[in-house]
């Protein structure tokens, strides 16, 4: 049995799809059979015309035109007779191996591009990249990674996975997923529970332990994968899985309901999004709000910065699809792991510390405004709440909020109409920003607790790093004071305080919230119903002195005991 996080729940069995990093090693051959490499190549050039084509029709049906252009690029160059009769050429004249004749005019190509004066141009050098990779690895039988080609059930099998790939996934077909690296909030994680997917993160060694097309049971409720699993195991795995999904229809006769304690005190519990896409299972399962709407995911789809009026459309559906609940959203958090290939920043040691988010968007203006131009003139169409990413001083704050104001004076100059009641707040996921919450708390309408990077800043543990995973702790008593000192100094400025974290979807740590006086809970859509029910059977009254007990214990070991003795 191989153990790892598991990081969106479910269980699933079926065949293992391994993703490998493909590597082409091309070697130059000299061959006397000339027509025979000819056919060779033509034939590796078909069957890539014909993957093409169904991932460019496939991509447009699923994710639009723009995405489906990057396939249409590559058909280009394929189609291209100049450049694959300068690769006939080369197999005739220098009786080479196809393979390494077509890497040869590649290169050429690739340099020739790469030199042009005109960016559009320079950017077509990865297209003839692509596509013939993609070429090189038919005529070296290396199996290329077209998750959007999978047509029958499978768990994948990955290294890593990035965000982007964890978006092509169909559920029809791709079950669920584990990987090597990763934790519970890595961006694969996130987008996995959102797409509802079974996963398993940080396993360190399941790539290396299962073939392609073995059997794999997924058990992404206790987080084990049993490999090439006996007949016995496979039905006890089936009942399980039977019993977690019974037990989910159930949950889903809370959906209309309030959020509500024991003692009659009302809870609001939000949802997560990435994506306007994310709105129907927010809507399913009841959220009384959105508590975060990450929108660098409108950037990373693309490779270009989305313009205003995407952003604006984007901002927009999400505000009318609420009607009139309250929508958090938060201004471009890039940086970390989520990068941005055409932003083209230099890499950084230590990418969680540096250039990222409110710093990177202080400093680049422009892109800031653009993105704040979109939000206040979708701001009529909705209840908005605009939120500031990784506030580290009250002097970033203060000057993202003058900057927000301005851009908002130039739109009335404008005759744009915006509305008067935004509320502006900050995410409180630096611990120099919990300790000077008492400041914070006059000049901001809210804070939004991130214990993602709360506890990643706080105990030193980049949260990307498996062999450091251990110290992500929510219920350590440490992190439970700094939180415990951002909620009192809101409330004694009269302010709300939510969170955003994956710690607030937690059930042995909403118990501990709840009695620190939380007032919204924001998580993936698929987690609300099960805390909403939870709420149902605690008490306020009783949390606040669990809390306090806890607050005093020495690490989290006994703080969950506490939890567990004192819930039962
Ligand atoms: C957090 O840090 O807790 C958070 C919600 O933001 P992200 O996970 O996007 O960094
Ligand atoms: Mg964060």
């Amino acid at each position: 049995m191989i153990k790892g996080i598991s990081a969106s729940q479910g269980i699933a069995i079926a065949k293992a799809y391994r993703l490998e990093e493909i590597n082409l090693n091309v070697t130059k051959r000299h061959v006397e059979d000339i027509e025979k490499e000819i056919i060779i190549l033509e034939e590796a050039i078909n069957k890539s015309v014909a993957d093409l084509t169904i991932l460019r029709d496939q991509t447009l049906k699923k994710l639009g035109k723009d995405k489906a252009d990057i396939f249409d690029a590559h058909l280009l160059v394929i189609k291209d007779p100049e450049f694959m009769s300068q690769v006939i050429d080369k197999v005739r004249s220098e009786k080479v191996n196809a393979d390494y004749a077509l890497k040869e005019v590649r290169d050429m190509f690739v340099l020739m591009f790469e030199a042009m004066d005109n960016e559009y141009m320079r950017e077509r050098s990865a297209d003839i990249k692509d596509a013939t990779n993609r070429i090189l690895a038919k005529i070296l039988k290396v199996k290329t990674n077209d998750l959007s080609l999978i047509n029958e059930a499978v768990i994948i099998v990955a290294n890593d996975l990035t965000p982007s790939d964890t978006a092509q996934m169909s559920k029809t077909y791709v079950k669920g997923f584990a990987t090597n690296i990763g934790g519970r909030t890595s961006h694969s994680a996130i987008m996995a529970r959102s797409l509802e997917i079974p996963a398993i993160v940080g396993t360190k060694t399941i790539l290396e332990a299962v073939k392609d097309g073995e059997i794999i049971i997924l058990d992404a409720v206790d987080g084990n994968i049993i490999v090439n699993p006996t007949d016995k195991e496979i039905t006890a795995y089936q009942e399980k899985k039977q019993a977690y999904e019974a037990e989910k229809a159930e949950l889903k006769l809370l959906i209309d309901q309030p959020t509500v304690t024991k003692d009659g005190v009302n809870i609001d519990i939000a949802a997560n999004i990435g994506s306007p896409k994310d709105l129907n299972s927010v809507l399913e399962y009841g959220a009384e709000g959105i508590g975060l709407f990450r929108t660098e995911f409108l950037y990373m789809d693309k490779d270009d910065f989305p313009t205003e009026i995407e952003q604006f459309e984007a901002y927009k559906s999400v505000l009318e699809g609420m009607k009139g609940k309250p929508v958090v959203i938060r201004t471009l958090d890039i940086g970390g792991d989520k990068e941005l290939p055409y932003l083209k920043l230099p890499k950084e040691m230590n990418p969680f510390l540096g250039y990222r988010a409110i710093r990177l968007c202080l400093d680049r203006k422009d892109i800031f405004k653009t993105q704040l131009r979109a939000l206040l003139r979708a701001s009529i169409y909705g209840n908005l709440r605009i939120m500031f990413p990784m506030i580290a001083t009250i002097d970033e704050f203060v000057e993202a909020k003058i900057f927000l104001n301005q851009v908002k004076k130039e739109l009335k100059q404008e005759a744009v109409a915006v509305s008067d009641t935004i509320q502006v707040g900050m995410m409180v996921e630096i611990p120099s920003a919990a300790l000077l919450a008492d400041n914070f708390a006059k000049i901001v309408d809210f804070f939004s607790i991130g214990t993602n990077d709360l506890i990643q800043y706080t105990f030193a543990a980049d949260r990307m790093n498996q062999h450091v995973s251990y110290l992500y702790q929510p219920y350590n008593p440490s992190l439970l004071r700094l939180i415990k000192m951002v909620i009192d100094a809101a409330h004694k400025e009269n302010k709300w305080v939510g969170m955003c974290g994956e710690m607030a979807g937690d059930e042995i740590a909403a118990p501990l919230l709840l009695g620190l006086g939380l007032d919204e809970f924001s998580m993936s859509a698929t987690s609300i119903l099960g805390v909403r029910k939870l709420m149902s059977q605690l008490s306020k009254k009783e949390m606040e002195s669990l809390v306090n007990e806890a607050l005093n214990k020495n690490n989290v070991t006994e703080v969950v005991e506490l939890v567990k003795r004192r819930l039962g």
